[in-house]
This record gives C-alpha cells, structure tokens and sequence, in this order.
C-alpha cells in the first residue's frame, strides 16, 4: 500500500531521508520530547524563535526539499487535535467521552478500536489531558490545552501519564515494569492514565500481567488500550473493557479538513487535489496529513491537482473516461493504448482500475436518477449502455482489481481486466448495422426469415395513410420481431425503454400502436424520439402512438429477464456440479454467493 502510495522515484527519493517514513513515525503515539511542535519551540526560545522562522520561510520558498522536508515534519503535527471539540469524524466516540466526564462516570479501562490513523492515541491523549486538566470545569469536560499538566501531556512528560507501545514493548518484563507504579496514588494530576497502544500486540503473559490490574484496579488508574485488531484481544481483556470503535474517516471530511488546514496555512490549493489525496488516506487523517505535507513540497508551496496525481500515480479522470467511450465504442485498439500509456507514465494499475469502478459507480447513480451529474458526459454515458451492463463492469473491475497481485505482472493484469469488460460488453450499434440490411425500406417482405417476421398482420392502408401517398407503395412492414427491435437499432436511455418494455399491438399502414406499462415511456417526448428514431432506421415516415398498461411476457426486457435467470440458473448449477467446486464446498467449507455467479456469454443473442 505504502509503496503504490509513493511509487513516483524521482521526487520521492529526494524525500527519502526526512519524508513520509520520518512523518508517519513522527506522527506515532509516543511524542518524544524533542520532536515539540514549532509553535511550542518558539515560545519556549524566545530570542531565537524569529530568526529560526524567518530562515525557514526563506528555505521553503527556495524549494529545497530536504529542509522544506523537516519543516513539514512541522506542519503535519500541528494538526493534531488537542481538544474533543477539533476531532473531526468520530463524534459518537467523542460524545460517550465527553458523557462519562461530565457525569464522573469515568470507566477503568476504555478500548478503542479502528484502523490506524483515525485518532486512537489522540483521543487517548485528550482523555488523559481531560482527566488531569487543572481547569475542567464539570459543564465543559474538555481539556483547557493551556495549564501546566495539559501541556506535559502533550509534549508526553507528565508524569501521571504513561505510554507504552506494545508493538515494540510486548514482554511480561514490559508490562510488569509499567504497572508496577499503579498502586502508588498519582504524583502530580487526579488519574494515573496508562495508555497501551497497539495492544493485541502484547505477548500471552504480558496480558496476563495486565489482567490482574485489570480485575482489580485502584481507584486511581485508567487504562487507555488501543488496538487496530480487537479480535486478537484475548476475551478477558475485552470483557473488563468499554469498547468504542473509531471509524474510517469519510473522504468529503477529510477534504473539510484538508481545506480548513490549508486555509489556515494560507496555502494555495485545488479542490480535485484535496480529494485525490483523501482518497489516496483510505480513511486515515493521519495519512491525509502526510500526502498534504508531501504534496505541498511537490508543488513548491501550492496544493495542485497535477502534482498531486503525479506523486500518487494517479489516473487522470480523462484517461478513465477515454476507457469508458473505448469500451462502449468496443475498441480493443484503443484500450490497449491506454493501457500502455499507463504503463509509460508509471500510474498504479490498481489505481486505475479502482477510478474506473468510481466512475462506473458514477454513471449507475446517474443512471438510476440517485444523484445529479456533475459531469456532462455521465449522462450520455448512462443512456449509452445498459443498466445491468455497469453492474457487470463493477464486479469485473472488483475481481480484476484482487487479482491483480496473482497476474505475471499488474499491468497484465489491468489489460486483461479492460479485455473483460470489453468481452461483457452487450450487443452495439455497430453490430446492428452488420446485420441490418442496405435498404431496409426497399428489402422486400419476402426477404425477412418467415421465422423472425412480424407475427402482427399488416392491414392495407389505402385511406389511413398520408394524402397523395400511392396505397400501399409505403407500407411499413416490420422485418422481425418487435421485441427484438431495441437489439437492432442503435437507441439508449428512454427509447431503449420503450422499445424493451413496450408490447406490439398493431401496425397500421405507417401507424405503429403499442402498449406501454408506466406512463412515462407514453409521453410525447418520447414517442417523438421513438418515432424519429423508427422513422431514420426504417427509411420511412413512421407515426407511433402508446397505451399504458399490463404488457405481456412477449416484450424485450421480460424476455432478457427471462433469459437472465434461466442463464443464471444454469451457471448456478453447473458451478455446483463441478467436481473441483464440490471440494472447495465439502472439505473446505467453500460456499457459492449466488448472485456472484455470472453466467459465461452475454452476446449469442439476436
Ligand atoms: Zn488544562
């Protein structure tokens, strides 16, 4: 993860030193002393404090990247919530915290779960300061930030607070050494917190050694255990616990964030940048924080959508959307080219495939009428495919992004996933226009398969027509079956519908009546589309007329679904017949997901 995060050599080498690694270690629970944030150093060295800003301020307008990176190490730190009020994304956590102060319920032993980055130790922290804060008032349980224990916590040398990182502490010896002070009532503040982070770490005795100030805890101590997997915490421990689970943090408000960071730095940025890189933090501030840090040294002081694509090798929205007209254009040449450009520019394959499944999320949402575009080009791209078609493509990009570490190489990988999605693509335009004949309006009637014609009698139409108009030189004869219609003319959106869910009543001379089953595929705007359409593809001045109502099984989309289950059905049992399946399933415990099933072709209709 860490490496498609940074895959970009060049910029990221010069980083190597001081960069990401250094800030994500900085950014780590235990805050040696000598790590304090630039604001608190100033305070402290009061002679020294300007110049030391001034020549800062000139080395990062310089743009050189090894200081400009210390001075991030600066940036990404100061942004750690110090009080329950600035932690952002976690409010049921902060709101059962600040509760149980409030009320002086203050439980023994809190375990706070969730993936890193999402503010464990933070809050661990802010709890501590809450706890031993010299100027709480009841009303308010937040911590002042200011008095003398606020501030020793925070720069991790107050000596009622004890920190201890099991990841790297995960002996007996440890945890004995730690706990054998929690009797002693506390020297300085009201609570003694012990704050153990990454505790499933812990070996088997070490918790052992816990458990027994655990079960009997004095008065005094709260124990603060963090961990992103409870599920190695042995029961024992859980059960003395008040367990509160953090939650990865959504990416608008990470972006709210990032935006509020930066305008308080008044550093200049672009908002497609700030959600690239939310993204990129999969739910981790933490990370958020560090990719800024980085992307401001990578835009020389300015947050920019390019650079921040080019450091997280990250697709340009416009190379997915050129994948997605290639794929409804069903050019596998174009494909290709993409995925070699990709190649070429060093952008992570799974990435790519991870925007496209976004986009694809995108125009099924658009699709479904659920959101309102924000591009132009999501609408057409919706009436231009079908909607089941964007569930196939999400599973398919799914899949191919999983199986992207088993292909000999992931570019490989990504260019067999586009020839997938190519190969699911449903029957086109193009290969309505193969079979279509030249002149349809001059094909005689005799030509049509008897087999495909229309089951609907023509009627003579001398009277019904237009004036002037010879009987029946016209006459619209439909050369197949009308279900099957929506299969050969290139249509989309509305008149897709209708040609799929409409039910041939009778033809009229240049008159086709229908029945409809929802009323809006009956309103003029979309007869007027149909009949154009009909009108263009026919050779003929065509007039069309619907009725709402009951349609019979006869029309396009229930025959689909018809042949969609029955083709479900059948890979359903197959895939239970198979003797390697029945394995996976008998000694293995295997079971099929059925709507995982996919039944093998999609294109061997007419
Ligand atoms: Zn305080």
């Amino acid at each position: 993860m860490k490496a498609s995060l940074f895959p970009d050599p060049e910029p990221a080498d010069l980083f190597n030193n001081a960069g990401p690694v250094d800030l994500l270690a900085a950014t780590e629970a235990t805050d040696p002393p000598t790590h304090t944030v630039a604001g608190g150093a100033a305070a402290h060295h009061q002679s020294g404090s300007l110049r030391t800003q001034t020549v800062q301020a000139t080395v990062a307008s310089n743009n050189m990247p090894a200081k400009a990176a210390a001075q991030h190490l600066v940036l990404a730190r100061k942004w750690r919530p110090r009080r329950f009020a600035a932690m952002v994304g976690q409010e049921h956590v902060v709101r059962a915290l600040r509760h149980g102060l409030k009320t002086g319920r203050i439980h023994h032993a809190y375990l706070l779960t969730g993936t890193r980055g999402v503010g464990k130790t933070t809050i661990a922290r802010i709890l501590a300061k809450a706890l031993n804060c010299e100027s709480t008032a009841r009303e308010d349980p937040d911590p002042c930030g200011q008095c003398a224990h606020c501030v020793q916590i925070d720069q991790g040398r107050f000596i009622d607070y004890i920190e201890l990182d099991a990841a790297s502490h995960r002996g007996v010896e440890d945890m004995v050494g730690l706990l054998e002070n929690a009797v002693y009532a506390p020297t300085a503040g009201r609570w003694k917190v012990y704050v153990i982070d990454e505790v499933h770490m812990l070996s088997h005795h070490a918790f052992n050694a816990m458990l027994k100030t655990l079960e009997e805890p004095p008065g005094h101590v709260v124990f603060v255990l963090a961990t992103t997997d409870p599920q190695k915490v042995p029961v024992t421990v859980l059960s003395r616990c008040l367990q509160l689970g953090l939650r990865n943090l959504a990416v608008e408000v990470i972006v709210e964030y990032l935006q509020m960071v930066l305008q308080e730095e008044k550093i200049r940025y672009e908002l497609p940048a700030l959600t690239l890189i939310a993204r990129a933090a999969a739910g981790s501030m933490r990370d958020a924080l560090s990719l800024l840090d980085q992307a401001i040294s990578h835009g020389g002081g300015d947050v920019r959508q390019q650079e921040v694509r080019a450091m997280l090798g990250a697709i340009d929205r416009d190379q997915v959307a050129a994948i997605i007209d290639a794929l409804l254009a069903g050019n596998v040449g174009q494909l290709k080219r993409i995925a070699d450009q990709v190649r070429e520019l060093g952008i992570d394959p799974g990435g790519v495939l991870q925007a496209l499944a976004m986009l694809v999320q995108d125009i099924a949402l658009v699709g479904a009428k659920a959101i309102e575009a924000e591009d132009p080009r999501l609408h057409g791209w919706s009436a231009a495919g079908h909607p089941t078609q964007w569930q196939v493509y999400w599973q398919i990009l799914l899949h191919g992004k999983r199986d992207l570490a088993l292909a000999p190489d992931e570019h490989a990988g990504l260019l067999m996933t586009l020839l997938r999605l190519h190969a699911f693509r449903p029957a086109g335009p193009e290969s309505v226009a193969a079979t279509r004949p030249a002149s349809p309006a001059a094909a005689s009637p005799a030509a049509a398969s008897p087999a495909a014609a229309s089951k609907v009698s023509r009627e003579p139409s001398a009277g019904t027509g237009q004036a002037g108009r010879a009987p029946g030189a016209e006459d619209f004869v439909l050369d197949c079956d009308w279900s099957a219609l929506a299969q050969r003319v290139a249509c989309s959106g509305f008149t897709r519908q209708f040609l799929e869910q409409s039910e041939l009543l009778a033809i009229e001379g240049l008159h086709i009546r229908v029945r409809v089953p929802i009323r809006p595929l009956a309103e003029a705007a979309t007869l007027n589309k149909v009949r154009d359409l009909l009108s263009a593809h026919f050779g003929l001045r065509l007039r069309i007329s619907a009725e709402v109502g009951a349609v019979s099984q006869e029309t396009a989309s229930a025959k689909q679904e018809i042949k969609r289950e029955l083709d479900h059905q059948e890979a359903l049992e197959g895939l239970q017949r198979d003797p390697f399946v029945r394995v996976m399933i008998d000694e293995l415990g295997a079971e099929i997901v059925p709507e995982s099933v996919k039944p093998r072709q999609v294109e061997d209709r007419a």
